[in-house]
């Protein structure tokens, strides 16, 4: 398995002959811009390609009029070590998820580690071992945040310190652990908040035999960074009280592919009338009972997109930009100074859709025919989506 080290450098990457720029920004969707310039893995440069320095360049890439999009995030994985994930016994899930366009994925929690430790000492010591093995393997390329604790009874403040202080930075879902109430839950979110940690809260029905159900009251209560599944994962709670989430928290609201997808459409748009897409962010809650989605993103940015009636441009920020945002992220958007992981689109062969964003808007995913990850190409035409119709051309490489 070809795993780039965290160290290799891009050196100079000019893009340029760009059809269509999404930038991951929602109250900005699409750049005016043909061209970015990449050095050593950041964004330089966006803009018309008169306008950018082009000179001296180690790769140039023509992208062929195709839509170079930021790489989409998912706000929702489960990994366990390496490429594998023991839910499903698959190996090479994340190069498989990559080739669907996802640059960067978020644990919320390695709940599938066979025998996993359910001891404070336990817990602690895998979530620091999850941290940095994934700070230290990149499948694919893709930036694996993970290291994400489950919450268990008797807790206490100052291992919210300690795991802050091991470079943990996120919690696993709350309420896959024995901490279930919302007083319980809520004390330690804070805690976790006071030393930079951030939260997730399952929320619905139990996911598989031994989780439980967590309810709007919980949810509400406990105040975690990001309402988890808001649609259920996979059980949604009624759309009424999903919609009563949005509006009465202010909280991130993450909708993902393995949920109600009845759900999934209400909540965005419950979002779009509260005049909050912002707080919108998708993931795949993949790998899980339902298995391993190498295009679960793209699937959701189609479903929301068709059935939900929101332009495709917008959904696309959903799997980017406000991710990027809410989690704090260096990637995510196309503007300098952020990382330079790109997924490169075109409207599949022969879909109805008059272009890509048409096509989305139809219900079909896009093709893929690149993935840059720090601007190192990871992988040109996908494996897994349908065949872009056009795919960018790398012309030259030194
Ligand atoms: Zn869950």
């Amino acid at each position: 398995m070809a795993n780039p080290v965290a160290s290799e450098k891009s050196g100079k990457v000019v893009i340029k002959n760009i059809g269509l720029l999404l930038s991951g920004d929602i109250d900005r969707p699409i750049l005016d811009a043909d061209t970015i310039v990449v050095n050593d893995g950041l964004i330089v440069a966006v803009g018309k390609a008169a306008d950018c320095e082009l000179d001296h360049a180690q790769s140039v890439i023509d992208a062929q009029q195709t839509c170079v999009a930021p790489g989409l995030i998912d706000s929702h994985v489960h990994p366990v070590f390496g490429d594998w994930t023991p839910r499903q016994n698959q190996t090479g899930w994340i190069d498989s998820t990559m080739h669907g366009g996802v640059t960067t994925m978020i644990s919320a929690g390695e709940v599938h580690l066979p025998g996993r430790p359910k001891d404070i000492v336990g817990l602690k010591a895998l979530a620091i071992t999850a941290q940095r093995a994934f700070d230290n393997f990149r499948p694919g390329g893709v930036k694996v945040l993970a290291g994400a604790p489950i919450l268990e009874k008797g807790m206490v403040e100052q291992d919210f310190k300690d795991l802050a202080d091991a470079g943990v930075t996120l919690l696993g879902e709350v309420g896959l652990g024995s901490v279930k109430a919302g007083y319980e839950a809520a004390e330690m979110v804070r805690w976790a908040r006071k030393y930079g940690i951030q939260s997730t809260i399952h929320t619905g029905g139990p996911s598989i035999p031994g989780s439980g159900l967590i309810d709007k009251d919980v949810v509400l209560e406990a105040d975690a960074d990001v309402i988890g599944h808001i649609n259920g994962g996979h059980t949604a709670l009624s759309e009424t009280h999903v919609c009563e989430l949005c509006e009465k928290s202010s909280r991130a609201i993450e909708i993902v592919h393995n949920g109600n997808e009845k759900v999934a459409i209400a909540a965005a748009q419950a979002a779009l009338q509260l005049k909050c897409p912002h707080r919108v962010i998708l993931g795949t809650d993949g790998p899980a009972g339902s298995g391993v989605q190498p295009l679960g993103m793209l699937r959701m940015v189609a479903l929301l997109s068709s059935l939900g009636g929101i332009p495709a441009e917008l959904v696309f920020c959903f799997a980017t930009g406000n991710t990027a945002r809410l989690r704090k992220l260096n990637c995510g958007l196309i503007e300098v100074g952020r990382a330079a992981d790109f997924v490169f689109m075109d409207k599949a062969q022969h879909t109805a859709g008059r272009d890509l964003l048409d096509s989305v808007q139809r219900g079909d995913i896009p093709g893929v025919g690149m993935v840059m990850i720090d601007g190192i190409v990871r992988c040109g035409r996908s494996r897994n989506t349908p065949p872009a119709t056009a795919i960018p051309v790398v012309l030259h490489s030194a």
